[in-house]
């Protein structure tokens, strides 16, 4: 709540002085433009020692697979190994985790494909979700909804399945 008249001076110690310093866009690591994640992601997703040191102000999530960047900031970086759980767009495919909230993996897609012929999991997800019960922000690494990962990862599935068939 803003009071009029009583939040300057609160501000200047509260908050990051605009023109001090801008947080990157790029990875410092791979150049490719990361996106924004909420500071709550960074602090669940880091392992003690990296929280330890946190200190930008806002971090982005660097999505490049042969990249071991995960989080960056103003003059800081966090790599794949401080990160409390793999991370589905760093690890190589096969058997990641996939979402993060409900603990289904590329494993579990592959094996409902190969007995069912089809993939229920996004439409479980998507009931889950829509019951209020996913907690992406501090369970999966990119801070956001995983749909768009089960999806790709079930198609994948599903060539490599047909594939074999062949
Ligand atoms: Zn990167």
């Amino acid at each position: 709540m803003r009071v009029e008249g009583q939040t300057t001076e609160m501000e200047s110690c509260c908050t990051v002085k605009p023109g001090t310093a801008v947080s990157p866009t790029d990875c410092p690591h791979c150049g490719r433009p990361g996106r924004l994640v909420d500071r709550i992601t960074v602090k669940a997703m880091l392992r003690p020692e990296g929280l330890m040191r946190l200190s930008a102000p806002e971090h982005r999530f660097c999505a490049t697979p042969e990249c071991s960047v995960v989080y960056f900031g103003i003059e800081e970086a966090f790599g794949r190994e401080e990160v409390v759980v793999p991370v589905f767009q760093k690890e190589p495919a096969g058997d990641r985790p996939v979402c993060y909230c409900f603990g289904i993996g590329e494993a579990d897609l592959r094996r409902e494909l190969e007995e069912t012929g089809r993939s229920s999991a996004s439409d479980r997800i998507i009931a889950l979700v829509k019951a209020e019960r996913c907690a992406c922000e501090v369970k999966n690494p990119q801070g956001n909804c995983c749909l768009g990962n089960v999806a790709a990862a079930a198609n994948a599935a599903k060539v490599t399945l047909e594939a074999e068939k062949r």
